[in-house]
């Protein structure tokens, strides 16, 4: 049996991105990946200007003050300040450029103005209250490298460059395939011996979410023509196939076989619970992934096996995920498989989910995350284990 890294390297290693890039407004950019750095072709701030309401003096001049100082100019955010007169102040506020010959501003509380004038009542040190020109970033600098997964603060900070349009890789387009004769979607009746497709749900709308590019194929029907016409359409429209179920080795597990007429597959044995068995191989050149059917399985092994391999394919870099280290309150006997317990976190630890079958698809729902029971592991009450909350892969 493979374990689950081995599974995740061999995944990484034959992966190649599949993507080309293309060049999209920033405002259009969350959740894509980079294609190329960005290199800050500005400094930021691109000026020295106050972090405060109050008034900008030339530290010299007035260490020692004791008596007002007149006001020679008011300087609000957005103008552009003249030079500081000798022996005066400049009334400034928050975010305005500080004049030049200015170099301290005194806040407000710290002051009191009369009558055209301010009084300092104390004195900051040199330099105080004012943010430097590139303080956050200076021309030349890079900020942000390619292969990077656009998130909120990195689409803030390349605006604060200026920046209006960045490369980003193509979304990867990644077909969808239920299989089971058994399978009904929601919204239809269903008969004796018929159960509600999920799969496809928790599929899509995860793919979704990771902002690749959905084909939804469906269900298809426990016949290998079938499988195998429908494996065409996908190879033809998607950069990877995925499909859910008939990957063991029953008489109705049709996939296999399919695949391997139209391509190559591996069965893999995967030392991981829920989840063991799981294919890769390719429908003439599109990779494919065939995950279980067992609705918990195919959550787990999406999140944690293909996840990586599907990023990478998008030309997404790091995609490690990393665990916390939190309290069990639980006890557990150790595994000879990697185990992605189903557990629910409070501030006092995690506590599991009563019932781990991989059928049991309330235990994803009802928890906020993972615990990986490593092999061999045993979990004993209030020992630290490996918790990976669910916001890790996002
Ligand atoms: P299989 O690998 O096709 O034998 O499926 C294993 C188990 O998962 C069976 O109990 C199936 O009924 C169930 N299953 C397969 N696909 C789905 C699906 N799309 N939604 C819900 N359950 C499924
Ligand atoms: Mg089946």
């Amino acid at each position: 049996m493979l374990s689950v890294n081995e599974a995740i390297k061999i995944l990484l290693d034959s992966s190649k991105r599949l993507v080309e890039s293309e060049k999209i407004d920033l405002i259009e950019a969350s959740g894509r990946t980079l294609a190329g750095e960005i290199i800050a072709p500005i400094d930021v701030p691109p000026a020295d200007n106050s972090a405060m309401d109050g008034y900008a003096i030339r530290f010299s001049d007035w260490f020692d003050a004791q008596s007002p100082i007149p006001l020679s100019q008011r300087i609000t955010a957005g103008s552009v300040p003249a030079e500081l007169e000798p022996a005066s102040a400049a009334r400034i506020f928050t975010g305005a450029s500080v004049p030049p010959g200015a170099d301290t501003v005194v806040m407000q509380e710290h002051c009191a103005e009369v009558d055209g004038a301010v009084r300092i009542l104390e004195l900051p040190h040199r330099g105080a209250n004012i943010r430097r020109q590139g303080q956050d970033l200076s021309t030349g600098q890079k900020v942000l490298p390619a292969g990077q997964r656009l998130r909120a603060q990195d689409l803030g900070l390349a605006a604060s460059l200026g920046i209006a349009r960045v490369p980003v890789y193509r979304r990867l387009r990644v077909a969808v395939m239920s299989t089971g004769d058994e399978l009904r979607e929601p919204g239809d009746d269903i008969q004796p011996g018929q159960i509600y497709n999920s799969n496809r749900y928790t599929m899509k709308s995860q793919l979704a979410a990771w902002g690749f590019e959905v084909v939804d194929l469906g269900v298809a029907r426990d016949d290998p023509e079938v499988v195998s016409e429908m494996m065409l359409r996908a190879a033809d429209q998607a950069d990877v196939i995925i499909t859910s179920g008939g990957v063991s080795v029953g008489e109705e597990d049709h996939v296999k076989a399919v695949v391997e007429t139209l391509g190559a597959i591996d069965l893999w044995r995967i030392a991981v619970k829920p989840g063991k068995p799981f294919a890769f191989g390719r429908v003439g050149d599109t990779p494919f992934i065939g995950l279980p059917g067992n609705p918990v399985s195919v959550f787990v092994t999406l999140l944690v096996i293909a996840r990586p391999y599907l990023f990478a394919c998008q030309g997404t870099a790091d995609t490690v995920v990393h665990s916390v280290r939190h309290a069990a309150l639980f006890e557990k006997k150790s595994s000879l498989r990697e185990d992605y317990l189903r557990v629910r976190a409070t501030d006092a630890g995690v506590e599991l989910y009563s019932n781990q079958s991989s059928g049991v698809l309330f235990s994803t729902t009802w928890g906020d995350g993972l615990v990986r029971q490593n092999v061999g592991e045993e979990i004993h009450q209030g020992a630290l284990v490996d918790y990976l909350p669910y916001v890790v892969f996002n």
